[in-house]
């Protein structure tokens, strides 16, 4: 738990399977027209922080089209009003929309996410009591 408590005091967000490591809940997955993503959720575990924000990092697993890893990374409303590019990697704005639109498409993501947030605030309390 000591690199997260200095990722915490540094203000660097936190990978959720960092936290809780779990194969089953490591990662969301994502097909989007014929591509395979990997999406991992990262947040802000300071407790007095308002940003309300996931890091999402979409990694395209297949097809790999090159030896460098295909990713974009976004910071993602988590009340679901949009969200800023971080790094675009090798997509252009349209294409990562509509990945973005696809992955969040029914609900059930925005929940999960605003669920995992609230887990990781939780234990940033339990680390930092
Ligand atoms: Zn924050």
């Amino acid at each position: 738990m000591n690199t997260v408590l200095s990722k915490i005091a540094r203000g660097i967000s936190v990978c959720y399977s960092e936290v809780f490591p779990n194969q089953n809940t490591d990662y969301f997955e994502l097909d989007y027209s014929g591509k395979l993503f990997l999406v991992a959720d990262s947040y802000c575990m300071n407790p007095e922080c308002t940003c309300n924000e996931a890091v999402l990092n979409f990694v395209q697993v297949y097809p790999r089209e090159s030896r460098k890893a295909d990713s974009f990374m976004i910071r993602f409303k988590l009340n679901g009003r949009g969200y800023k590019i971080h790094d675009q990697g090798k997509f252009n704005r349209c294409e990562l929309q509509a990945i973005v639109r696809h992955f969040t498409a029914d609900g059930t993501i925005l929940k999960s996410l605003n669920e995992r947030f609230k887990e990781m605030k939780e234990e940033a309390k339990e680390i930092l009591s």
